[in-house]
């Protein structure tokens, strides 16, 4: 049952599914986050016996016992991927084998048991073709996915789980920017960092999230949207911010990127940019950029836009960057032309507009 090979899934159809429109008034602005498909998938873990009872039902609050080592010690991974609605009227997903790939990576660095990936895909697809009509047809709109798994054995000991609970759900969410792409102001974290050398920063791991926000506080208080931290030992060098990847587009249009260092999360959009990027013929640096570089580069016209990327929000541009020794503009603070032109080249392959020449696109 364990390792690849594949395991049944039982599926049961919610008996109260939502009206069709109850979910059409719900799908006419979802937000981000707060509205949720009528079903989930659970798939069950135990050590000897391996991955079980791989099912489909109505979404429903999960009992756990109060001893549950996740709500102790942390033990938990996600993932975030959305399926869209093509212009050819079909349903795609995007990279989703990359999404099953890191999250069996997440899994090994936080010492669970990984997923099979074709578990993993099996559970995304299976989800997507039972709450197909919860795929917005809006423009910019999709439905994101969030793969989850924690260690669920009812023990205080401090060792690794011997059960996990694998769950996925889904929610619609509309387009990030309603209103165009609007640049982001950034605060500098210079008294937090997110990830050291060694630790869990390339994992997608909540405690990863649960040790930002403090920073992301401290964003919100100096008026800014988004938070990006520094390297953990020299503190100069840009990691990325809590949950987005960062890129730098020089005045000769090449870009910079941080390389992967252990700290930085392997992000898919990243992945994709530099691919992008280079197949229109531009340099991909992935290297160390520190902050004394990227105000310099500002301050001269050398560096004229950065953008950070993640699956959620695709590519956002970053117009202010303030930090505790002052603040300075990317260009005039507005959306750049490479920022805009990268994203609108991702965003066509995701929804079918463009031909996907990379093999990106799985249809459900
Ligand atoms: C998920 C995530 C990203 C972006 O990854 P994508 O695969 O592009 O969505 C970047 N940084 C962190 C910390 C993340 O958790």
């Amino acid at each position: 049952m364990s390792g690849g090979g594949m395991i049944d899934f039982e599926i049961h159809r919610s008996e109260q599914p939502v009206t069709a429109t109850e979910r059409e008034a719900l799908l006419a602005n979802p937000g981000f986050g707060r509205v949720f498909t009528d079903h989930m998938v659970t798939i069950r873990y135990a050590e000897g016996k391996g991955w079980y009872d791989a099912r489909v039902e109505a979404r429903a609050p999960i009992p756990m016992d109060p001893a549950t080592a996740v709500l102790h010690y942390g033990q938990e991974i996600f993932e975030g991927l959305k399926a869209y609605h093509r212009a050819d009227g079909k349903t795609g997903l995007f990279r989703a084998d990359a999404n099953a790939r890191r999250f069996a990576e997440s899994a090994r660095r936080m010492a669970m048991a990984p997923l099979p990936e074709d578990l993993f895909l099996s559970s995304i697809e299976k989800l997507v073709d039972v709450d197909r009509d919860w795929v917005p047809t809006s423009e910019g709109g999709s439905l994101y996915l969030r793969p989850f798994q924690y260690a669920n054995e009812v023990f205080l000991g401090v060792r690794p789980s011997h059960e996990y609970l694998y769950v996925l759900i889904a929610s619609p969410v509309g387009s990030y920017f309603s209103g165009g792409l609007k640049p982001v102001s950034i605060w500098v974290s210079q008294d937090y960092t997110r990830a050291a050398p060694g630790g869990t920063g390339a994992a997608k791991c909540g405690g990863n999230y649960a040790a930002s926000l403090i920073a992301q506080a401290q964003a919100a208080e100096h008026g800014c949207d988004q938070v990006v931290f520094l390297d953990a030992v020299h503190r100069s060098y840009i990691d990325e911010l809590g949950g987005m990847n960062i890129f730098f587009v020089r005045k000769d249009g090449s870009l910079i990127t941080p390389e992967l260092n252990g700290s930085i999360l392997p992000g898919i959009t990243r992945e994709s940019v530099i691919k992008l990027a280079q197949a229109e013929g531009r340099t991909v640096e992935q290297r160390q950029i520190s902050l004394h570089e990227w105000r310099e580069g500002a301050k001269s016209g050398e560096i004229v836009e950065t953008f950070a990327c993640g699956t959620a929000a695709v590519l956002t541009p970053i117009g202010t960057v303030r930090a505790n020794d002052g603040e300075f503009l990317l260009g005039t603070g507005e959306t750049g032309p490479v920022t805009s032109a990268l994203r609108q080249s991702l965003v066509d392959i995701q929804y079918g507009r463009a031909e996907d020449i990379y093999g990106w696109t799985t249809i459900i």
